[in-house]
């Protein structure tokens, strides 16, 4: 008997040897709980053993059973707070059990006859939450367990929790690590199934999926330039945090491709490469036949005013050659045609020219104020009157001082056109944003919605330029031209040059 009741002995090694996880599989640590309450077991020269996990609420469902506990049945279970097992598991105390009648909680499990004493120890993490119940029985016959014993088990335990919540641990990663992996497979089945090429980088631009069209038509060394294009869109995107699309074209193949990087809220980015050769292909030969429409409109418009001061040219040449004498009368308005040809060319040409900006910080009512002063005069002659309203030390803005003049300049005559002597046409400027209203003939719906068009005008003398070279310049400055008009009522023209205030 005195033999039986000798002291388990346990190594450091055999400690060691608990947090062994090689037995534990991808699913389960079934195997590794049975080798390790083996162990217990037989350190401690018991009989029997059993361990109960926690499965989560009050739960703890039979896991590992050796020896005389081996007739547990796969289903049985601890009960937070029922029974002595469950006693131990709510207060985390363990308990020797020297009368096998306490067992009984334990269910028919126990030949009670056969179980001369048991330990049942709480098995506490860290955190102080109990997540299982060890329990190490001897038969009759056999030394019952002492206190020292159970100081002994508890130590042991805390090694058993360890590891138990290691290998707990070890088998989840294993199992999001195999999760993980059949999400890439279906990740990598859904990009090999797109059209394009896909990368996806990481946060410091290295690759970490891509799909086979990305392999072949970008990684490749072949694929040159290509290459060095999506390198600077994947740059651009995660140091700037923002989706990067820009097309790339291949004079060496003569191919075009689209190159998106949309960044990923985890850092990296999704990099898709589409090829859109034939889309660009489609799109050039588009926009040329458009241009080629418009260059035939364009023409005509221009031979229709090029005619008019020529048919008044050819018609005083031919009287001053038939009456010489009438030449004083006709070379005034000779040169008069000829002056309008003059106007209709530079027009023509400021039109058709690129819009280029000369752009410094300015108080527009200052550049509205230099071009009134020029053109009232012009109005008091024909009796209309010409008000100015702003409010002084206006802030300054951005602005072509030049091209900004050009737009007050055709407004305000627009509306001299418009007007009647008696009339009056209000000015009025605040930050980028500038008013020309007058009361003048106004305008129908349908003239409204061709007053932007080149070489619309109403005018005999007109060109139909004016309003179009407008628009160019507020375009060019980011900016909006609005118009409001009712015939008979008048019309307002509204210019907003401040991109900000639009
Ligand atoms: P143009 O002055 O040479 O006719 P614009 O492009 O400046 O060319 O103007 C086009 C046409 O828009 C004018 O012929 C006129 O019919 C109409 N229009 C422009 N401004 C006004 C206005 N303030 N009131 C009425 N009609 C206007
Ligand atoms: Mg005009």
């Amino acid at each position: 008997m005195r033999e039986l009741a000798a002291q388990p002995r346990w190594s450091q090694a055999d400690l060691w040897d608990l947090f062994d996880l090689s037995p534990v599989s991808d699913s389960d640590i079934a195997k590794y709980l049975d080798i390790t309450l083996a162990k217990c077991v037989s350190w401690f020269r018991a009989s029997g053993g059993s361990i109960f996990l926690a499965d989560g609420g009050d739960r703890f469902g039979l896991q590992a059973k050796v020896g005389a506990q081996s007739k547990l049945p796969e289903d049985a279970a601890v009960i937070s707070g029922v029974g002595i097992a469950g006693i131990v598991a709510a207060s985390g105390v363990a308990r020797l059990i020297d009368d096998p009648t306490f067992y009984a909680d334990m269910s028919e499990i126990e030949t009670k006859q056969s179980i001369s004493s048991s330990m049942v120890i709480p098995l506490v993490d860290v955190r102080r939450r109990v997540i299982g119940v060890l329990n190490i029985s001897r038969k009759t016959g056999e030394h019952p367990f002492e206190e020292r014993d159970l100081d002994q088990a508890v130590a042991l335990a805390a090694h058993v929790t360890l590891a138990v919540t290691n290998a707990q641990m070890v088998t989840r990663l294993k199992s999001t690590v195999k999760e993980t992996k059949l999400a890439n497979e279906k990740l990598t089945a859904v990009l090999d199934s797109v059209g394009g090429a896909v990368i996806v980088v990481d946060g410091d631009g290295e690759i970490v999926n891509k799909n086979s069209t990305a392999e072949e038509d970008i990684l490749a060394p072949s694929a040159g330039r290509l290459g060095e294009s999506i390198s600077h869109v994947i740059w651009d995107t995660l140091t700037l945090h923002e989706t990067v699309k820009k097309p790339f074209y291949d004079s060496d193949f003569d191919r075009t491709w689209m190159v998106e990087a949309r960044p990923l809220n985890s850092g990296g980015a999704v990099i898709t490469c589409q090829e859109i050769t034939d889309h660009e292909r489609q799109q050039r030969e588009l926009g040329r036949v458009r241009r080629l429409a418009e260059i035939g409109q364009m023409t005509a418009a221009i031979a229709h005013e090029i005619r008019n001061p020529l048919t008044g040219i050819r018609s005083a040449a031919q009287m001053i050659s038939q009456h010489p004498e009438t030449m004083p009368d006709f070379i005034g308005a000779i040169e008069e045609e000829a002056l309008k040809l003059n106007d209709l060319c530079d027009e023509f040409l400021e039109f058709a020219r690129p819009m280029q900006l000369n752009l410094q910080p300015v108080v527009l009512s200052d550049v509205i104020g230099d071009v009134l002063k020029v053109l009232k005069p012009l109005a008091e002659e024909k009796g209309i009157e010409i008000k100015f309203e702003f409010s002084p030390g206006g802030e300054q803005v951005q602005l072509d001082i030049r091209r900004v003049g050009q737009i007050v300049h055709n407004l305000v005559r627009n509306a001299f056109d418009a007007s009647q002597p008696g009339q009056s046409i209000t000015v009025s400027a605040e930050g980028g944003t500038f008013r020309v209203t007058d009361q003048g003939i106004g305008m129908s719906e349908e003239q409204v919605a061709k007053l932007f068009s080149a070489f619309f005008t109403t005018k005999s003398a007109g060109t139909g330029l004016g309003l179009s070279v407008c628009r160019k310049i507020v375009d060019a400055h980011g900016g909006e031209i609005r118009v409001q008009s009712e015939v008979g009522k008048g019309t307002t023209f509204e210019v907003c040059l401040d991109r900000n205030q639009k």
